[in-house]
């Protein structure tokens, strides 16, 4: 979730009405200032740890099957939505991946290492 009035919240909800890739849209998605010194401030070992955890409580199952332990308006939030792994049904849309299926081992790290991939594009 974002906070509350983050304009980015906008391309979110047009993503989300209509199940498509939305690729153009996505690329809107960068992250902000504040964003990037959170993550230099935290390093980008610890980011990973909470990307994992991202995929490992929220979108390995079918259903959500956790709650996240970080804050809201962590710079996860953008590179989801930036890598298509937002939810189980863009995930479908963006890389071919059966909604009812959990993901595979495999599947896990190449889904950490997009969205790794897109943050130190951001961070450059
Ligand atoms: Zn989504």
């Amino acid at each position: 979730m974002w906070c509350i009035d983050d304009p980015r919240s906008l391309i979110e909800l047009s993503i989300h009405k209509s199940r498509s890739k939305h690729t153009n849209k996505r690329k809107q998605f960068n992250l902000t200032k504040k964003e990037k010194e959170y993550i230099a401030k935290i390093g980008l070992i610890k980011f990973r740890e909470d990307v994992v955890e991202y995929v490992n409580k929220m979108i390995k199952f079918p259903r959500k099957t956790d709650k996240l332990d970080f804050c809201e308006d962590h710079p996860l939030i953008p590179a989801k939505f930036a890598s298509g792994l937002c939810c189980r049904q863009c995930m479908a849309e963006c890389y071919n991946i059966k909604e009812w299926s959990t993901l595979t081992p495999e599947q896990e790290n190449k889904f950490v290492l997009i969205i790794m991939k897109w943050t130190q594009s951001q961070m450059n």
